[in-house]
């Protein structure tokens, strides 16, 4: 049995398109939960949108190659797991837990699109290599932003945790 070089570009552009499911759900709920840490949160809210245009863009991409969209939801499921303890935490240091998982989740996404466009090299589709390309620099300043704000946010998380009155988890 063999795949060919479309059918696996069809199948990873979906997995890319859950994928982006999985970040806005991520980014939704870290951003709305978000009080304290409010550049961080413009931030969240900003790559929400980017997302959301991203959605789009690999969407277009997919029906382009005849794909269809049921699928979307089953392959959703894949990126669950890691999108709920992302997303959902509820510990007294989310704010940082949260940051942390959004600079790895990013840097998955940065992968993916580095490998889809190898892949839409080699099948010949220049215009999802075009749209990838300009998913994975948004993706690339998210990553580099979030690693950058890392030691502010760790250090407003810890002033705010040894002040009396204050709320330091969001
Ligand atoms: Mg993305
Ligand atoms: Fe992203």
């Amino acid at each position: 049995m063999t795949t060919d070089v479309n059918e696996n570009l069809l199948a990873w552009l979906k997995d890319a398109h859950a994928m982006e499911q999985q970040a806005e759900h991520m980014l939704k709920a870290q951003a709305s939960r978000i009080d304290h840490y409010p550049e961080l949160k413009a931030r969240l809210e900003s790559h929400l949108q980017e997302t959301l245009g991203q959605q789009a863009l690999v969407e277009g991409c997919i029906k382009r190659l005849n794909g269809s969209a049921s699928v979307f939801k089953d392959l959703a499921g894949r990126m669950t797991a890691f999108a709920q303890a992302a997303g959902g935490m509820t510990q007294h240091d989310e704010v940082v837990k949260g940051a942390i998982a959004g600079y790895v989740f990013e840097n998955l996404e940065i992968a993916c699109y580095t490998s889809l466009i190898a892949a839409a090299r080699e099948a010949g589709d220049s215009e999802t290599e075009r749209v990838c390309e300009g998913i994975l620099e948004q993706e690339k300043s998210m990553s580099t932003w979030m690693l950058n704000h890392l030691p502010t946010v760790t250090h407003d998380f810890l002033v705010r945790s040894a002040t009396p009155g204050q709320k330091a988890k969001v």
